[in-house]
């Protein structure tokens, strides 16, 4: 599989699970009438999977959004081309950002705009 593929998959993996797991749950809760009552378990099984679904919805279309970006070359990219994750803070205070793709941390400035590598200084020849 392909490092983009790969990242891709993992963007989308999250609101698949949200999405899965509200219907999932929402089942359980529609069978469930007999403890809690039919009209309750109903609404409850109902609203708990409009919940799940529309939160699905947003994330995935929020991870669309970045990729439409990434691929118009408006995102951060990583030195391997891959996308780069929301602004991170460190243990240490500074903050940095994941790539999506091959899992590097870059660093960045505080409004996380990556930071040129660090080169260490050469005592003379
Ligand atoms: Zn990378």
């Amino acid at each position: 599989m392909k490092r983009v593929s790969k990242m891709v998959l993992t963007m989308y993996l999250p609101p698949a699970a949200i999405a899965l797991g509200g219907i999932v749950l929402s089942e359980i809760v529609s069978r469930s009438g007999e403890l809690i009552g039919p009209r309750v378990s109903f609404y409850l099984a109902a609203g708990i999977g409009l919940v799940a679904l529309l939160t699905a919805f947003v994330w995935a279309c929020s991870v669309s959004w970045h990729l439409y970006r990434w691929t118009q070359g408006r995102e951060q990219r990583c030195e391997c081309g891959g996308l780069l994750s929301r602004l991170r803070t460190a243990r240490d205070g500074g903050h940095y950002r994941k790539c999506m793709s091959c899992g590097a941390r870059v660093q960045t400035d505080a409004v996380g705009v990556t930071l040129p590598p660090v080169v260490p200084e050469h005592a003379g020849p």
